[in-house]
């Protein structure tokens, strides 16, 4: 295949098709929020839209899980707007290199979490929408339904309930920040509200079109709507770069070469500016908490075609 300009997908998602089946499907389905235990571990799906509506799908690309870490982009992309670059002042935009759930480096840092996709940034982002939505739950699926014209986005209560009973380390967590003044609201609230947002569902195709704004400068193409500003797009793309992968982003843009953000429930979505989002799912995760198979695929696709952004 020829380096980048022109990439013939059909081709590619029938070598992908092969590849898969002699990529190791190892690790382990996340077990600490109980009803992600209750998925196949061996489900594969995989979907890419380019913004000229190029569709690409494999396997159970239109079976919905939960996207767990990667509604955290849609939250930071709607704070952002409303808060406008005051937002630093409470989360920061460096990696962190410590666990997704980690405390150690929070109290280092007097409450300012290193960025809006570890837990403790995202629950200060959930704090700030919170603030500002008149009813948080409804409003925020409601934008997010907005950004790709899709009303069968939903939550899943069953998921949000289980992480509720067993969450005690986001409880840690946005505890510590409360008593470092970066927490404004009541902690229960804060919670319920991260834990649904954590458990919003989405398939392969779903979660493609959801984030292919992020290809295109913040419109989503398929629908002329503008979701964010140019310059908001180049920031979310670059806190994804470094920040999407708890602390193994170094190796997601070493091997993948692309910004995206993976989840917990084993998903992961990945931007090709000026060309695509690509949406993948397999649920047993790596040591650092990514989809180990997702990842590979990932890999393989960029090494495959020579295009990445670098
Ligand atoms: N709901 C999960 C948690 O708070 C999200 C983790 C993730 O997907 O990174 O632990």
């Amino acid at each position: 295949m020829k380096p980048d300009e022109f990439i013939d997908y059909q081709a590619l998602f029938s070598e992908i098709a092969i590849a898969v089946q002699t990529i190791d499907d190892i690790g382990a389905v996340a077990s600490y929020i109980p009803e992600l235990l209750e998925v196949d571990p061996n489900k594969f799906g995989i979907h890419l839209t380019t913004i000229d509506n190029q569709n690409y799908s494999f396997g159970d690309s239109n079976e919905k899980f939960s996207i767990q870490s990667i509604s955290k982009v849609l939250a930071l992309t709607l704070a952002f707007e409303l808060e406008d670059e005051n937002l630093w002042n409470r989360v920061g935009v460096e990696p962190s290199g410590t666990a997704f759930n980690s405390l150690v480096q929070l109290e280092y840092e007097k409450g300012i979490p290193r960025n809006p996709f570890i837990n403790a940034g995202a629950l200060v982002i959930c704090d700030i929408l919170v603030s500002r939505l008149k009813n948080p739950k409804h409003d925020f699926v409601e934008f997010v339904r907005m950004i790709s014209a899709n009303p069968n986005i939903n939550y899943c209560s069953r998921i949000a309930e289980s992480e509720k009973l067993t969450g005690f380390k986001n409880a840690a967590l946005i505890n510590l920040m409360k008593s470092y003044g970066n927490i404004e609201n009541d902690i229960e609230t804060v919670l319920d509200f991260y834990f649904n947002l954590c458990s919003l569902e989405m398939t392969c195709m779903e979660l493609a079109h959801e984030f292919l704004f992020l290809a295109y400068g913040g419109v989503n193409p398929a629908t002329d709507h503008k979701v964010v500003t140019a310059v908001r797009t180049k920031r979310i793309n670059a806190i994804m770069q470094l920040c999407g992968f708890y602390d193994e982003a170094g190796e997601f843009s070493f091997k993948v070469g692309l910004p995206g953000k993976s989840g917990v429930g084993g998903g992961i979505i990945a931007i090709h500016p000026e060309k695509f989002s690509i949406a993948v799912w397999s649920p047993r995760l790596n040591k650092k908490g990514n989809s180990y198979k997702g990842m590979k695929v990932l890999e393989f696709i960029t090494t495959r075609t020579k295009s990445s952004i670098f």
